[in-house]
Formats: C-alpha cells, structure tokens, sequence
C-alpha cells in the first residue's frame, strides 16, 4: 500500500474548490509515455497551472501500471527540478470500471480516481459509485462518478449514442453517492471524430465541418440543482484543425476530424466545470510532428530526433489550452 502523499501528489478537493470559485478549468491530460509525461509537466511548471495527470485501463495495459505510476512519482520531482517548488499534482484514473480496478490504483499511489457506472442502470450506477467513494475517502482519494451517456469511442470507452445528463437526478445522485466531482453529458464526446458529417453543418466558405453546440441549458439546470459542485467534462479536445492538415498533408488519412470548438470550453471553464478532459489533441499533436518529420527527413532513424519535435508540439499544445481556453495559469 502506497499513499499518493508519500509520491507529492495532491487530490482534486482544494483545487477544484478554486477552480469553481475562480471561474477556471484544471486540464485534465492523458498520458501513456514518457514524452507526453515531460511536455504535461514542462508546460505546468512554466505556466504555473495545476494539472491532472489521467490513466486511462488502454494506458495502465499499454504502459504498465507500474510505470505509470512512478512515472508521475517522477513528474513532482521533475517539476520541482524545474523550479516549481509547490507542484499541484493529481494523478487520476480515468474511466475506473470497477471497485476493483479503483482499489488497486488507490492502493499503488492515485490521489484520484473516476468509477463510471454511466452505462448501468441508475441504482446500480449510485451503489458502485457508493462503494469506491467509501473506500476512496478513507484513505483522502477523491472520486469521479458519471451521468449521462457520452457519444464516441476512445480506448475501451464506446458509445453509439449520447444521451445528456438529467438535471433532475443530479441532486440525489450525489448527495447518495457522497462524489466529489461529476462528469456529465451535455454533447461532448469521445475521440477524434466527435461527430459524423450529417451531425454537423458546413462553413459555406472553407467547406470546413461546423459541429453543433454544446447544451449550455443543460449544465445551467445542473448548476441551479447544484451550486458550486465541481462538474468535469470529457471528450473535450477540439481536435486543431491545423494539426490535422499537417497529418494529412504528410500521408495520414484522417478525413472530416471534428472536435468541440475551443470558445465553447472557454464559456464551459468559466461555469462550475472546473476538469476538462483533454486526450485526442496530444495525440494529433505528437502525430502531426513525427509525419511531418519524417517526410522531411527520410533517413532519420533515431527515436530522438523525431520525439524531440513531437514533445515540442505536444507542450506548444499543452500551454496553449492552459492559457488560452481553461485559464488555470498562474494559480501556483
Ligand atoms: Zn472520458
């Protein structure tokens, strides 16, 4: 049993209470490797934002949980050698699936742990969720539950369709559960393609997809039912639409990408949603970088000279939604 205050991590509590009070976002990034790990922590540091660190089950069986998991034992250190004296660390499970999978991540070191019982039927989505926070809270982990179906696939997360959160439940969801945070479905979605062509209209002069809008009505009745609840929202990368031409430009083949529009999240990050889950740009980030380095450069063959640039790219994109669309600078 290892507790994550022995690795210099922190749990979601006091810096989500800012983040509501602050009218800002914590980015949420997913990482597998050691380059995105370096660019999440190279970024935090020099923008001064807390960050969550997140784990999804493909990473923990791509990576190995034990390496994740040192991995960020490694960032704090990394952080404070950057010259963060005071890093805000979470590292979170993301899309826990059982009591079980959330135990053992609690037990090796996670200060925050999401159970999405999304997909079962209410009263059993309240007694898992119940369970996990019982034995979270116990050992000062934080928990994220779910309500409300999102659409999209990413990792082992798969929906065909979404269907929004009730505001009506979400009082008693989480006065019974006892959470302290809660994903909610308001039309964001998995993935890097959020929705199909027909789901969206076209901008008459680029010819570009125009996805539809996210239902701010929705997350204001969540917000009159529950003031000042730390709300998150998933799927939320806006999928860069540069980053894309550069993939396709180099021989990738990713037509009609669409993500969430970036002044969406802004408004969203200034309401009660204090995490916003970002996954599909660092991928389309690293991607971008190494086609592009490639195409340019046939006889590389060492794994540095194309990750150098890839790291690059994903900390550019790191910085930017910190500064630019969560607003959770300067907040060390
Ligand atoms: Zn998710």
């Amino acid at each position: 049993m290892v507790s994550y205050k022995e690795l210099g991590l922190v749990n979601t509590k006091e810096m989500f209470a800012k983040a509501v009070k602050g009218g800002y976002a914590i980015p949420a990034f997913n990482f597998n490797t050691m380059e995105q790990m370096q660019a999440i922590v190279q970024a935090a540091v020099e923008t001064k934002s807390p960050v969550i660190m997140q784990v999804s089950k493909g990473a923990r069986k791509y990576a190995n949980p034990t390496i994740l998991r040192y991995m960020a034992q490694g960032a704090v250190e990394y952080a404070k050698e950057l010259g963060c004296a005071n890093p805000q660390i979470v590292l979170h499970l993301d899309h826990g699936d059982s009591f079980e999978t959330c135990k053992s991540c609690i037990d090796s070191g996670f200060s925050s742990v999401m159970i999405d019982g999304s997909s079962l039927p209410y009263e059993e989505n309240i007694a898992l969720t119940k369970k996990v926070v019982e034995y979270a809270h116990a050992h000062d982990v934080t928990v994220e539950a779910e309500l409300g179906v999102l659409a999209g696939v990413e990792d082992e997360v798969c929906a065909a369709e979404s269907h929004y959160t009730k505001p009506e439940e979400v009082i008693d969801f989480a006065t019974r559960t006892g959470c302290d945070s809660l994903a909610i479905s308001i039309g964001t979605s998995h993935g890097a393609y959020k929705f199909t062509p027909e789901q969206c209209t076209r901008d008459p002069q680029t010819g570009k997809l125009v996805p539809p809008p996210l239902a701010f009505d929705v997350l204001a009745a969540i917000e009159e039912k529950l003031p000042g609840f730390p709300i998150v929202l998933h799927g939320s990368s806006s999928v860069p639409q540069d980053e894309v031409d550069t993939i396709n430009k180099y021989g990738g083949k990713l037509p009609d990408a669409v993500g969430i529009p970036e002044e969406q999240l802004r408004k969203a990050a200034a309401s009660a949603v204090c995490k916003i889950n970002i996954d599909s740009d660092s991928r389309l980030a690293m991607t971008a970088a190494i086609r592009k380095h490639f195409a340019e450069n046939p006889g590389h063959f060492d794994p540095r000279q194309y990750l150098t640039p890839a790291r690059e790219n994903m900390k550019k994109m790191y910085i930017h939604k910190i500064m630019n669309v969560l607003g959770s600078n300067d907040k060390l």
